[in-house]
């Protein structure tokens, strides 16, 4: 609604039909983000106004801001933040005001193929490159990535996608969650579906490789395989459950998981992205094995596979936000965090203001942060 008032906080003025608000916007591929002043746009019905309280970064920013594949410029990138539902639109009825959320970056439109057919991590709906007007500069339209931007101080955005967070779960650090632990734990236990006594191998041990691995160890898997050529990652995924730790340096990682798990494992995830670490993986499993792809790559990266492997029985799939439903699933990962079986301190930070956000894809990109996050 149009409104002149002065906002009582007096850091938000408002002007009619948003609020001004302050965003890290990437005007062009691999140029450094600039924080600017920008126009939130009031929610519209079904929409809520979320006040980011964190937002993680996840490789797939730093892949979009790098290549540019899939975005709409200028952008503000961001897709695994949590925050506090300031402000609700018409006809909201699944979350209030004041109630803490971690917001989902699938649709979950109800009326594609995909959500019909309950695969709603699918959702024809789901954009990089959308641009619906809630969140302008100047008189541009900003580009939001993946339909969340949580690199904003407010976005808008729908009931469906504001997953309401329990009360034992901290609200900065349930960002994660947005993405790539339901990424991790999802492609293990969902997509790989993962089961007590298998063998399981996890290539690459960034924030979604350690939520695989906490994934397996909590389906009772037998042996944990943990493939990265960082001894630290290492260490830490020893501490969340990998049973055997291998890195390049001990010689081909394939031939060491093949001979400690007598034949291969029966479940692979790669969470790195490229097709030798794909093929990797795929080798790594025994007949009747799955090896799940996850990592991203550029658009036009191949793998080949031998064609006689899959005779026998040996599937590779890929995964995306690890085939979860967000509404389903998001309050399944809260109640393992509050439980403490699921570990998600040790996965994040270090922490940023908004003003130091190219520093935090320094920290990711030289691989010397798991998820760095900016904290609002
Ligand atoms: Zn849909
Ligand atoms: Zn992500």
């Amino acid at each position: 609604m149009a409104s002149n008032s002065t906002d009582s906080s007096g850091s938000e003025k408002k002007k009619a039909g948003g609020i001004r608000s302050r965003a890290a916007v990437v005007h062009e591929t691999n140029a450094p983000l600039v924080v600017e002043e920008i126009t939130v746009r009031d929610p519209g019905p079904g929409e809520v106004r979320v006040r980011v309280a964190a937002c993680g970064i996840c490789a797939s920013d730093l892949h979009v801001w790098r290549t540019g594949e899939g975005l709409a410029f200028p952008a503000v990138l961001g897709h695994e933040a949590s925050g506090i539902v300031e402000a609700v639109g018409p006809e909201v009825t699944a979350v209030c005001e004041g109630q803490r959320v971690v917001v989902a970056w699938v649709p979950r439109c109800g009326r594609c193929g995909a959500c019909r057919s309950g695969r709603v991590h699918l959702c024809a709906a789901v954009r990089t490159d959308g641009s619906d007007g809630s969140l302008v500069l100047g008189d541009q339209s900003l580009g939001r990535y993946m339909s969340v931007s949580g690199l904003a101080e407010h976005i808008v955005v729908s009931e469906r996608a504001a997953i309401p967070l329990v009360d034992g779960v901290d609200l900065e650090t349930a960002c994660t969650i947005g993405c790539g632990v339901t990424t991790g734990y999802g492609a293990a236990s969902i997509t790989g579906g993962v089961r007590s006594g298998e063998q399981v191998a996890v290539f690459g041990c960034g924030c979604v490789g350690l939520s695989a691995i906490q994934a397996a160890r909590i389906a009772g898997a037998r042996k944990i395989f943990a493939v990265d050529p960082n001894r630290e990652r290492l260490a830490l995924a020893a501490e969340m459950g990998a049973t055997h730790r291998v890195t390049p340096d001990d010689g081909n990682p394939v031939k060491k998981i093949q001979t400690e798990s007598d034949g291969g494992v029966d479940l692979a995830i790669e969470a790195v992205g490229g097709g030798a670490i794909v093929r990797q993986a795929f080798d790594s499993v025994a007949p009747g094995g799955r090896a799940i792809s996850v990592g991203l790559t550029r658009f036009d990266e191949q793998v080949e596979i031998p064609l006689v492997s899959l005779l026998l029985d040996k599937s590779l799939r890929g995964s995306i936000h690890g085939s979860a439903d967000p509404i389903v699933e998001f309050p399944k990962l809260f109640g393992l965090v509050e439980q403490g079986e699921l570990e998600l301190d040790k996965l994040v930070g270090p922490d940023f203001p908004l003003e130091k956000v190219n520093d935090a894809f320094e920290a990711l990109e030289s691989g010397r942060a798991i998820r760095p996050r900016v904290i609002f």
